[in-house]
Formats: structure tokens, C-alpha cells, sequence
């Protein structure tokens, strides 16, 4: 009797929209409901990045004892889910049922509304009082450009300026434009939440990421700052076989490639 229950109770409430949100072909769009909830709710988002900003700080000042006279001092740092937190639009997602789109994430972009990672600020402005610049290194496009640098001003970010806003043209590697700020600068440390924020090693193919984080672990707190996203980044990548697959095959395949017991 049970059993009969639920599907009837299921179909009354159908009509009235009022189980859309928890539909399950809405939940196949995205089932990151957890990671969300966990960067806008738990005190330990706050936590770890804080942590990581504190390291940053301690680095930085170790960093500075050693840099290389002639060359102006600077810290490279990604932008989105490195100082600004841009889990709302993650979590329109969620309750839209949505997969990710160029037009969805520019209408979130151009509100210039998302707030600040914890610590991010700090950070920033305490090098900025030690001489150090800050280059923006973003995979944004240039067609989000205005409104980025408006979201930065806003929090009152430094260097905040087109010159030192580093923006895709096209390609995610950001290796070049880290060549480009190498030519006039010594780079103390870098900060993001995705490995390729730091080094092309990470990625490269053929190779296994855990691996060359392994053989990279002096890095990270030192020279590499790291984030945490548990959202989305690169790492997404390396679960998937095949190419154009849709949010539901990725969601099959993300619970395919766990590893139980
Ligand atoms: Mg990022």
C-alpha cells in the first residue's frame, strides 16, 4: 500500500509546480547541491580560506627577503573563487536546473555583485603596503572586462586596472600571461583555486594531476596558494570520457568513476 502511496501523493502535487525544483531530470542538470551549500554555509569554507590567505601573508613576507633586487615585486592571482565568490550563480543553477552558458554566466558577471572570498582583501592590501602589485590573471573574456574591474573596485581591490587585469583572449592557458608579467616583475606567489592558476604541469597530457601535485607539495602554502572550490575547476575534467557530453551523461559518469567498497 505504501508503494502506491508515493506516486499518487507525487502526481497530485505535479500540477501545482510544486515538486519542479526536486524533479529528478533537474537534479541530473546538476547534483553539486552539496558543494554549493558547503561554500555558502559551512564556517569551514571560511576557515580554509582564510588559512590559505594567512600562509600567503607568512610567505610573502618570507618572499620579500629574498627577491631579486631590479624588478618590481608582484603576486598573480585568479579571480573567481579566489577573491570573488561567485557561488550564486552556482546555485541559480541548481534550483534553474541548468547547465553552465556563456549568456547566463555574463548576465551574473555584469551585476559587478559578488562578494569577496575571506581573506582575499586583506591579503591583497597588505602587499599592496609592502610595494607588491597584484596582476589579475582570469579566464573571464574581455567581454566581461568593465564589469569585473567594477566588482573589484567596488570591494576596493588594489591595482584594480586595466593594466593589471590579465583577461582571456581566447585561450584558458595562462602560462603566457604569466611570461608577460615575468618580463617586468618578480613573481612572489600565486594564488588560485584550480592547479592551472599555478603551472601548466598539472595537466599536461598523459600525465597524472595527483602525481604531479605529489612531486609539487613543497609549493603549495609557499610559493602556490590554494583555494578551495569544490564546485567546479579542472579537476572536473580528468572524470570524463568522450567529448560534448551533456550534464547528464556527466552525472552518470561522475558516479561511475567513484571509488567504492
Ligand atoms: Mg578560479
Amino acid at each position: 500500500m505504501k508503494k502506491l502511496i508515493y506516486p499518487v501523493f507525487l502526481a497530485l502535487l505535479f500540477p501545482l509546480g510544486l515538486i519542479a525544483q526536486t524533479s529528478p531530470e533537474l537534479i541530473a542538470q546538476k547534483d553539486y547541491t552539496a558543494a554549493v551549500a558547503w561554500q555558502q554555509h559551512s564556517g569551514e569554507y571560511r576557515a580554509l580560506s582564510f588559512q590559505a590567505y594567512n600562509f600567503a601573508r607568512l610567505s610573502l613576507d618570507q618572499h620579500l627577503k629574498e627577491a631579486v633586487a631590479g624588478k618590481v615585486n608582484c603576486v598573480v592571482v585568479d579571480i573567481d573563487e579566489t577573491l570573488l565568490d561567485n557561488s550564486p550563480f552556482s546555485a541559480m543553477q541548481v534550483q534553474k536546473g541548468v547547465a553552465w552558458n556563456p549568456k547566463d554566466w555574463s548576465a551574473w558577471t555584469a551585476l559587478a555583485a559578488a562578494d569577496t572570498v575571506p581573506g582575499a582583501l586583506g591579503f591583497l592590501k597588505y602587499a599592496a603596503s609592502k610595494q607588491v602589485e597584484t596582476f589579475y590573471v582570469s579566464n573571464r573574456t574581455t567581454q566581461d572586462q568593465q564589469a569585473t574591474l567594477k566588482n573589484l573596485q567596488r570591494l576596493g581591490f588594489p591595482y584594480a586596472d586595466e593594466e593589471h587585469l590579465m583577461l582571456s583572449a581566447g585561450s584558458s592557458d595562462k602560462e603566457a600571461r604569466r611570461q608577460k608579467v615575468l618580463e617586468q616583475h618578480n613573481i612572489l606567489l600565486l594564488c588560485g583555486d584550480n592547479l592551472s592558476d599555478f603551472s601548466n604541469v598539472f595537466y599536461r597530457e598523459g600525465k597524472n594531476t595527483r602525481e604531479e601535485v605529489d612531486a609539487a607539495k613543497a609549493e603549495f602554502g609557499t610559493r602556490f596558494i590554494v583555494l578551495p572550490n569544490p564546485m567546479y575547476g579542472d579537476w572536473e575534467k580528468i572524470l570524463y570520457k568522450g567529448s560534448k557530453l551533456d550534464e547528464t551523461e556527466k552525472s552518470r559518469q561522475r558516479v561511475e568513476g567513484l571509488k567504492g567498497f
